[in-house]
């Protein structure tokens, strides 16, 4: 054949094997190595049946992506899955691994499936903007029914061996040895059953008549702005509706045009720059990372406790500590409760909690964090606390512990410059809830060792974060260009929009919450802080998150408090005519004068400002990439994936657009602090007709 698909024989069977490390994804080449194996099978008659395998460690667990960008190149897997399925011998697919997305289409498409007990199978599609292309929407009806084919396509989960069976995805899962025991059930049917080929079956297990309309309105909500969900149900729907081929021919319509949209593009974006991130150019492969079995976490509050869990999820040992027992004590209490809501929940299993619980020690003592490897400090943000529980962990802790601090603001190099191994120290910058939170900031001290940067990625990859390597600067990457989005948002209440407007046309556009319900339920207290910690180098404006300081002093401190930007009834924000009272008394005093400010100029303001953060940040090299902006934001700040990332947008729109906009408000709104001067970076690649994704420090 090809090497990446061969043809044998075993018992009388011909053994059709995948062999395209490192996941076996179907490339153009795996295409045409299976359509010329399907088609020796089909002119040399002899064998009895055929298995479709994959070498390695798993079945084809998706279509090559980065053939995505460009036409496909025929065969398409559609036309290689109608070759396998019209073969006049039985096929059963072996699955091992995951079979996902076009290679679960291909198993699909055989006319069995085989599985190893602790393999898994799904289509998820739907998680890079795009449906499955290749007979996945129609074939997976026909065999589980409409209302699973759906929650399948649409949750774009990956399904255990044992569901997929229980739903009638797969037909048997195998004991032993996966090859033999599909060889032996190939022989089994041959001899006795009628082909089944999956295009021709009916659809089994009516679904409920409303199944769409419900669906329909359920992902308005959940997935609101993506394209790809309705397109999903709209080729489910296909399958209910029409005859077997005009049903692909609809999906393929469906697939083509998500294929070559904005949102796909975005979404695979986002997927590549989650992987590209974990990359530090100037680190080599053999920089090793030091072991990390136990995490000690100094002060057990809010942070302190998210943290915790996510170690503990992560299969970690942790040493809780704070200033007292009592308050360590109180620490697990709270972590002990959460879990027991899980398992209330039935997220979590009784022994599972166990587990966790069984690797959590509180202590009211930092000598207890005398054997950590790495310990993780979320004490009160302040230098000086700081600084002194440094001097202690440099006392205490085993030499090559890796030293981390949480701070959301301080200088990770002055808390480092009190410690005698500076090279040992690094930031941790998790996000609350940080066991829910994906992103983790890791910050790079002046002097960090490299093998404490690599320690730290693959810390974060262990507990399931998506880790972004940061500079040392006020607010890092997330939060320094959250600062200009803030300063605008706020700045917009006081020229005649309301917090609900602003918010709705920032949601509108995509963003998970809007800025003054984002600061309600952080604190309205802890934003005024940050700003107060940060004073000195603020602009001298007096309009400056004039709204926030007001609330703060009125002691509005958001969700926790009842009333902040918002009041809340019963969970549920509602617009409050007191804060707009003092947003309109605020604006007289100041002497600006209100107008009707619309969605897209409120969307403008807010963003145009990050964005050009975002380009001074790279060009600090704060960040290493434009994609690692990207992907803080999509991960750590709900900007919406379908628009992928602030810079993945700014190329989308152009960067000579945005710079036109920045001097469009420095006309009309003066520019006295120098908000509305595009960063240097910004202006230099828009005249030059660059976009983001072409720069690169060198
Ligand atoms: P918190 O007030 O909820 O918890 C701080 C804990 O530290 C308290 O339990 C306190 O008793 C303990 N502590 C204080 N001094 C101590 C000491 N000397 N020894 C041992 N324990 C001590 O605060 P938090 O919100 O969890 O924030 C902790 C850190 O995380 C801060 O640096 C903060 O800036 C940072 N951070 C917070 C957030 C957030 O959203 N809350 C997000 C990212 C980072």
């Amino acid at each position: 054949m090809t090497d990446l698909v061969s043809l044998s024989r075993r018992d009388g069977v011909a053994v059709v094997t995948i062999d395209h490390p490192p996941v076996n994804a179907i490339s153009h080449g795996v295409r045409a190595g299976l359509l010329a194996a399907v088609d020796q099978i089909r002119s040399r008659p002899g064998a009895i049946g055929a298995v479709l395998a994959c070498a390695g460690r798993t079945f084809a667990a998706g279509s090559d992506i980065r053939e995505f960008d460009a036409p496909v190149k025929e065969p398409h897997l559609s036309t290689v899955i109608a070759a396998l399925e019209a073969l006049p011998v039985p096929v059963m697919a072996a699955i091992h691994g995951t079979a996902l997305g076009g290679g679960f289409e291909l198993a699909l498409g055989c006319h069995y499936r085989i599985a190893s007990p602790d393999a898994k199978v799904g289509l998820p599609e739907i998680n890079l903007g795009l449906i499955p292309g290749a007979g996945g929407t129609q074939r997976l009806p026909r065999l589980i029914g409409i209302a699973a084919a759906l929650e399948w396509i649409l949750g774009g989960k990956h399904v255990a061996a044992a569901d997929a069976l229980a739903a009638g995805a797969i037909d048997e899962l195998a004991a032993g040895d996966l090859l033999e025991a599909a060889v032996a059930a190939v022989r089994r049917i041959a001899q006795q059953k009628a082909i089944r080929r999956t295009s021709a079956l009916d659809i089994p297990k009516p679904a409920p008549a409303d199944v769409f309309t419900a669906q329909r309105q359920a992902v308005a909500k959940r997935a609101r702005g993506f394209e790809a969900p309705p397109a999903a149900i709209d080729a489910v729907e296909a399958a209910a509706t029409l005859p077997f081929a005009e049903g692909m021919t609809r999906e393929r319509a469906i697939s083509d045009r998500l294929k070559a949209s904005l949102q796909s593009r975005a979404q695979r974006h986002l997927f590549f720059g989650e992987r590209e991130v974990a990359r530090i150019p100037d680190i080599g492969k053999e920089v090793a990372a030091r072991t990390i079995d136990s995490v000690g976490i100094v002060g057990a509050g809010t942070m302190g406790r998210g943290i915790a869990m996510a170690c503990l999820n992560g299969g970690l040992s942790v040493t809780l500590v704070d200033r007292t027992n009592a308050l360590a004590d109180a620490g697990r209490a709270s972590i002990a409760k959460s879990y027991a809501r899980d398992v209330e929940k039935k997220r979590l299993s009784e022994e599972a909690m166990a587990q966790r619980l069984e690797r959590l020690t509180a202590a009211g003592d930092m000598e207890a964090l005398a054997q950590a490897d790495l310990v993780i400090e979320a004490a009160f943000e302040d230098m000086a606390i700081k600084q002194s529980l440094f001097r202690d962990l440099d006392r205490i802790c085993r030499p090559g512990a890796i030293l981390a601090s949480n701070t959301s603001t301080l200088d990770l190099n002055a808390i480092a410059a009190v410690t005698r191994r500076p090279a040992d120290v690094i930031g941790l910058h998790f996000f609350s809830p940080a066991h829910v939170m994906r992103l983790l900031e890791v910050v790079r001290g002046r002097a960090t060792a490299a093998d404490v940067v690599v320690s730290a990625m693959g810390f974060g990859k262990r507990i399931g974060k998506v880790a972004v390597l940061s500079g040392v600067c006020f607010g890092f990457i997330g939060n320094r260009m959250f600062e200009g989005y803030v300063r605008e948002s706020q700045r917009l209440l006081l020229e005649g929009a309301t917090p609900a407007q602003v918010d709705r046309a920032l949601t509108n556009f995509g963003m998970a919450m809007g800025p003054c319900a984002v600061i309600d339920l952080a604190g309205v207290d802890v934003s005024f802080l940050t700003r107060e910690g940060n004073r000195p180098n603020l602009p001298p404006d007096p309009s400056y998150c004039l709204i926030g300081d007001k609330l703060h002093h009125l002691g509005r401190f958001g969700q926790k408090a009842g009333r902040g930007f918002y009041r809340y009834e019963s969970g549920a924000a509602v617009s409050d005519p007191e804060v707009e009272a003092l947003i309109r008394s605020e604006a007289d005093r100041m002497g600006i004068s209100r107008r009707e400010i619309g969605p897209e100029d409120i969307v403008a303001r807010c963003i145009y400002p990050l964005i050009s953060e975002a380009a001074q940040i790279l060009d600090e090299g704060i960040a290493l990439r434009a994609v690692d902006i990207d992907v803080v934001w999509a991960s750590g700040y709900g900007w919406p994936r379908y628009r992928g990332g602030p810079l993945f947008h700014a190329d989308a729109m152009g960067l000579q657009a945005i710079v036109d906009g920045i001097h469009g408000f420095a006309r009309d709104l003066g520019n006295d602090y120098g908000y509305w001067t595009p960063s240097a970076l910004l202006a230099k690649l828009a005249a030059e007709g660059k976009l983001f994704k072409d720069w690169s420090r060198s």
